[in-house]
């Protein structure tokens, strides 16, 4: 199960699943109008969660 960034839903990896790929991973969506919400401003809906690999590498 992947969590769509843009509304938090749980979204099944399935094939027909609606994702993108972002900085070498891979982003799921619940609908189209999600991905086109993250694809605007992908940072916008993953500085949130993640801690920033750049601050750990330097
Ligand atoms: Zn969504």
């Amino acid at each position: 199960m992947a969590v769509d960034p843009v509304c938090g839903m749980d979204v099944e990896e399935s094939e027909g699943a609606i994702k993108t790929e972002y900085q070498g991973k891979t982003y799921y969506f619940c609908s189209k109008a999600c991905l086109l919400a993250f694809s605007k401003d992908p940072e916008k809906f993953l500085e949130k969660d993640p801690p920033d690999p750049l601050k750990e590498i330097s």
